[in-house]
């Protein structure tokens, strides 16, 4: 009987333009504080790109990824590891977990954002220990630590729509929960990248009125429709105070605008286009840009709240998952739209040659053992 003996493999990010390493998981290697996930698959999230593009500073060497899923094979003997709800979780189930662990009790986490805990550990961006199984998601093996929220997920869903409630879709999940009561509402959708069009549809799916994206791209917008999107206009040609007026409030403007591009343009705009006393939820601005002038009267004359969002809590992972496993069941059509290519952990520098070449679909590496 022919077995096969290789061990299960990680990727190891070194640097950009310089090549990728293999490292071998000792299995035999005993952490009782930890979880153990055998790897399904992994998507290559934007901001794993702009590592490896050089764009977003890393320490290396790491394992990147933490948009992944996978069966628990070993789980700690020291606590027990129970998913978002309190359910203790079984060796076998399929997981999806948070992109960090929180302690529960320093200032932050007790003040609900328990993604600024003083004692975080991230998936995916850290310097990989030697002989640590590692706990970024481009790797076979993935160590699951104290404190990380982790979500079972159903048999049927395919990885690549599963993977997207590790990263984008709880970040859209916790920008909506900023928002509030979306019934009725009509929202501003600044982008339509990955995190645009599942802000469209869940916009849409939480009862929002009116979705308008605006994306300057045409490939995105034509796709912001199917995703839940009543309109898609060009930032540079369409005039979307003459939308606005014609559809929100008699003319007073949006309810609310989130923004997930980045651009300070896109800011500018929504300050313009809320109503009195709407709100702006800006999560795309990861990156320094440019200054930009506000008048504190503005704010304060028309009661405008402005907030800024980062990663998310456990309570938008619960979200993000029974929001997909919802859509799955009811339109898997939209989401094949996001799906890029498939890859073996092996041929890691083509996904992310191919992601890099991309844009706004979700590259996949598959782990075969
Ligand atoms: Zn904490
Ligand atoms: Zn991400």
């Amino acid at each position: 009987m022919q077995q096969n003996v290789d061990p299960p493999k990680a990727a190891l990010f070194h640097g950009t333009d310089l090549p990728w390493s293999f490292v071998a998981i000792d299995e035999t290697l005993k952490n009782d504080d930890c979880a153990v996930i055998k790897a399904e698959a992994c998507t290559l999230c934007s901001s794993d790109i702009h590592t490896v593009m050089g764009r977003r500073v890393s320490p290396t060497p790491s394992v990147l990824g933490h948009e992944a899923i996978g069966r628990v094979i070993k789980l700690p003997s020291e606590w027990t590891l129970i998913d978002v709800q309190g359910k203790p979780i079984e060796i076998g189930q399929r997981l999806v977990w948070g992109v960090a662990a929180s302690c529960g009790e320093c200032l932050f986490c007790q003040n609900a954002i328990t993604q600024k805990c003083t004692k975080l550990v991230k998936y995916g961006h850290n310097v990989h220990q030697i002989g640590q199984t590692p706990r970024g998601g481009f790797s076979e093996r993935i160590e699951i630590v104290r404190g990380t929220p982790v979500v079972g997920l159903s048999k049927e869903i395919p990885a690549a729509m599963a993977c997207l409630a590790a990263c984008a879709g709880s970040t859209v999940a916790a920008v909506l929960r900023m928002a509030g009561d979306m019934r009725q509402k009509h929202v501003l959708v600044y982008g339509g990248g990955v995190l645009g069009v599942i802000a469209c549809r869940m916009s849409k799916s939480l009862g929002a009125e009116n979705v308008i994206c605006i994306e300057p791209d045409q490939i995105r917008r034509q796709r912001a429709i199917p995703f839940g999107a009543t309109h898609a206009i060009d930032p540079k040609s369409d005039d979307l105070n003459q939308i606005l007026k014609s559809l929100a409030h008699n003319g007073f403007g949006a309810d609310y605008a989130f923004e997930f591009s980045g651009a300070t343009s896109a800011f500018e705009s929504a300050i313009n286009s809320v109503r009195t006393g709407g709100k702006i939820v800006l999560a795309g601005a990861v990156f320094p840009a440019a200054a930009i002038a506000i008048e504190p009267e503005q704010i304060v004359r028309r009661m405008l709240t402005i907030q800024g969002l980062h990663n998310y809590s456990a309570i938008d992972l619960q979200s993000a998952v029974a929001f997909l496993e919802a859509e799955f069941r009811e339109s898997p059509e939209v989401w094949e739209m996001l799906a890029g290519e498939s890859f073996p952990i092996d041929e890691i520098q083509l996904a992310f040659d191919w992601a890099a070449a991309n844009s706004g679909v979700r590259a996949i590496i598959s782990m075969q053992k």
